[in-house]
């Protein structure tokens, strides 16, 4: 069995800004970035889309696969062990935590790793509605972010459509009133689940109309390889009439999936399955534990933001793991001799608890090197 400082799991935005900073930090990372790990290739979500025209640094844009090779190859310069596996199984109860690999995760198969620390990175799925010409269509007119794809040209002056009745699809659709010579809101029921502020803005904006009671059925458009959606059949779920509409574009607000099976049960998640981070931290309920990027962001959901919470783990992490190695923090630390052995089960962090009452932990990175 092998034993590391750390591991990461993930391999998006998040995950190798972590393994950039912890590789530099000559902590030696291990990264598992999946093998098509919850349907999605290594690099992500990023993986999945064209153009990336928001990402910094980049004033032409850049494709989304190739920004994740990028970051692939800066973590991979630095010394990262990547390792294209997806992590099956973990054991976070005791020190140091064990995690499994695919198809060798029965309850004979040793752990592949055990680690002193563990960061979870592995982001989150928008939902989709499997309609018809959905598959034909994605970022070819349907997008699951406004915020991401909004601003380019096919979708400029045309008419948009956004599907879902929550807070998320409130936001898209006052986003896209910038862009779209209209925007429409379909949903399903006969009331918006949105705040009701959020709600109110939505309901008077001169360029926004919702339809309650109303889904998409099917995508129609250009019939030619990479051809754009034009028009959208949508259906009156009271009347069960149909009719086709034109759209250029499509939103996708229906929620996200965050890819927390692996740790449910264990880290503390929210009712929508987000693992729980202190605010302004990467710090879950475990000790030694922490979590970067869409997997604990449902809010901002930016590749941008999980590069900056993956900045914040590695940060943690190394001083976690400096503070577990120094005389002061000899009762937590797991000793040269038994990280063979089972260790005390970890030490959960209560919700309420600020980072000071975090032992062997503080806050701020003052003495940090690389600040
Ligand atoms: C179509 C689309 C377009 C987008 N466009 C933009 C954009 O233009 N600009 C922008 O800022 N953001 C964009 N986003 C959002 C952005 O992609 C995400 O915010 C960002 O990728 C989240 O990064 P992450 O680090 O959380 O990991 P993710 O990108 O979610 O990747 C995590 C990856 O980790 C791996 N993984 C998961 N579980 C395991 C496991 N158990 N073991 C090993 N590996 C595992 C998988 O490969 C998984 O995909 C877009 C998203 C989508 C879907």
């Amino acid at each position: 069995m092998v034993h590391n400082k750390v591991v990461i799991i993930g391999s998006g935005p998040g995950a190798h800004t972590a393994a950039i900073y912890l590789s530099r930090a000559e902590l030696k990372p291990v990264l598992y970035e999946g093998m098509l790990a919850n349907g999605t290739a290594a690099g992500g979500q990023l993986t999945t889309t064209t153009d990336v025209e928001n990402f910094p640094g980049f004033p032409d844009g850049i494709n989304g696969t190739e920004l994740m090779e990028h970051m692939r190859k800066q973590s991979a310069r630095f010394g990262t062990e990547i390792i294209t596996e997806t992590i099956s199984k973990l054991d976070l109860s005791q020190r140091p935590f064990k995690m499994w690999t695919e198809w060798n995760d029965g309850p004979d198969n040793p752990p592949a790793r055990t680690a002193d620390a563990v960061i979870i990175a592995t982001g989150a799925n928008a939902r989709r509605l499997d309609l018809p010409g959905e598959e034909k269509y994605w970022q070819n007119g349907i997008s699951a972010c406004a915020v991401c794809d909004g601003a380019v040209p096919i979708f400029r002056n045309k008419p948009l459509y956004v599907i879902g009745g929550g807070d998320s699809a409130a936001e898209e659709a006052m986003f896209l009133a910038k862009y779209g010579s209209s925007v429409t809101v379909l949903v399903r029921r006969d009331k918006l689940r949105a705040s009701k502020a959020m709600a109110n803005r939505l309901l008077s904006h001169p360029k926004v109309t919702v339809r309650f009671n109303t889904v998409a059925v099917e995508v129609l458009g250009e019939d030619k390889p990479m051809g754009l959606m034009t028009n959208l059949r949508v259906k009156d779920t009271i009347t069960g009439k149909e009719e086709v509409v034109d759209a250029n574009g499509l939103f996708y607000a229906v929620g996200h999936d965050p890819a927390t099976a692996l740790v449910k049960g264990q880290v503390e998640l929210d009712n929508e399955g987000y693992i729980i981070t202190q605010p302004g931290t990467s710090y879950t309920n475990i000790r030694g534990v922490f979590a970067c990027g869409d997997v604990q962001d449902k809010k901002y959901r930016q590749a941008i933001t999980s590069a900056g919470s993956g900045c914040i783990a590695a940060l943690e992490a190394e001083k976690y793991l400096a503070e577990s190695e120094s005389p002061e923090s000899e009762e937590t630390r797991p000793s040269a001799e038994d990280r063979s052995t089972v260790q005390p089960a970890a030490q959960e962090v209560g919700r309420g608890e600020t980072k000071k009452d975090l032992k062997g932990t503080t806050g701020e990175y003052r003495q940090n090197p690389l600040l």
